[in-house]
């Protein structure tokens, strides 16, 4: 059986030229960055290399961008970074439909969690509403993981630089999908993750903007300048630096086809399967991600009906899948425990198309028709 990944905000494959990119680096370019030898120094280059590249499809400068071990990493850092920075606590302000790498930082200290509307937008005035003479950092997310809508970032940071606090943006699933320049966002702190963007998991960054007071997590030798401790994975950061390029280069033609193959999906699946509607309508959102209600259907029921069909499709952050309770982000925008748990989200990547597209609404037709003949709650 032929199989089709839909599923490419939990994860991508690793894609060709940063496969090409990082192979000899693993073999050749073995030496620890730190050394003084030639060796040490073949990876010194080929780090400072992936970290220009990085910075400049962020717009940043090349010292302004921290690697680190993913998006987790990367939002752990600001967020505990700037509040040890500021003092020995703080408090922050942050909204409900945040990924669980910022919701769990912030369990651990004060926090005020802003609510989204029913279309997945913060409200910049509520956050403003949110802040305390305290507050010592605000983290909003650039595109939601699940519903993929936009938030104003560039705002929220307008806000943020009046009140003179950082603002820290989770960028996790907007890098790669749409244009960034950390300048025009405002931001002073933007989180990033390798393998949402065709290289491999176990490598993020940090883009920390210059004079930005970060206590680093990390204890132990001056790397990163003193920003995250531990021998970097040079490796990592080329691939991170090779998937950066290719985006530079390609992104804005390949978004837009995606783009094009998303509106299809969900144009189709509104035509064709009743009592269906599209969760963050009317939002802005990043070309690759809908997310889908099924009225009267378990999205688990769907997820494995499709997966049994050679589709891979989401019910939920992968995070969190596993776990019953249904989807924090769904309920955030209003949906009742039903509602949130009748939706799919399909994220779309570099190998999908048309015809795939055209097979998984085919799919979808057959599937939800059959489950909703089983559903008696269903009329
Ligand atoms: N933030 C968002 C919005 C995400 O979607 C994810 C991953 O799902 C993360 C952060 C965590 O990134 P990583 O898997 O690299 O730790």
């Amino acid at each position: 059986m032929q199989r089709f990944y839909f599923d490419h905000n939990a994860t991508t494959p690793v894609a060709p030229e940063v496969l090409e990119a990082m192979l000899p680096v693993m073999t050749e370019v073995y030496g620890n960055a730190s050394s003084i030898h030639h060796f040490g120094q073949t990876a010194r280059q080929r780090l400072d290399a992936a970290r220009k590249l990085v910075a400049e499809l962020l717009g940043a400068e090349p010292q302004e961008i921290v690697f680190t071990s993913g998006g987790t990493e990367a939002d752990n850092l600001a967020i505990f970074g700037v509040v040890l920075g500021n003092a020995r606590c703080g408090h922050v302000v942050t909204t409900t439909f945040e990924h669980p790498a910022v919701l769990a930082s912030v369990a651990q200290m004060d926090h005020t969690l802003v609510p989204v509307d029913g279309r997945g937008m913060v409200d910049p005035d509520a956050i403003r509403g949110a802040l305390r003479p305290e507050t010592k950092v605000i983290s909003v997310m650039h595109a939601n993981n699940e519903v993929g809508t936009i938030q104003p970032i560039a705002e929220i940071a307008r806000i943020a630089a009046e009140a003179g606090i950082p603002l820290h943006s989770d960028g996790v699933q907007a890098v790669g999908k749409i244009p960034i320049s950390v300048a025009d966002l405002g931001v002073a702190l933007y989180a990033l993750s390798g393998h949402k963007i065709g290289a491999p998991k176990g490598v993020g960054a940090l883009y920390v903007r210059k004079g930005t007071s970060l206590k680093p997590m990390m204890y132990g030798g001056r790397h990163e300048r003193e920003r995250r401790a531990g021998t970097e994975n040079v490796a990592g950061a080329v691939a991170l630096g090779r998937a950066a390029e290719w985006i530079g280069d390609h992104g804005e033609a390949e978004n837009r086809r995606q783009a094009a193959l998303r509106d299809r999906l969900e144009q189709s699946i509104l035509d064709r399967i009743p009592d269906t509607r599209v969760n963050g309508a009317g939002a802005p959102r990043v070309p690759n991600t809908t997310n889908i209600r099924f009225d009267g259907i378990d999205s688990d029921a769907l997820l494995i009906a499709l997966d049994l069909k050679g589709f891979a499709v989401s019910s939920g952050a992968a995070c969190s899948s596993g776990a019953p309770e249904p989807s924090h982000v769904l309920l955030a925008i209003g949906l009742s425990r039903l509602e949130a748990r009748s939706s799919i989200r399909f994220s779309l990547g570099r190998s999908n198309t048309i015809e795939q597209v055209d097979a998984l609404v085919e799919a979808l037709v057959d599937s939800v028709a059959h489950l909703r003949k089983l559903a008696p709650a269903y009329a």
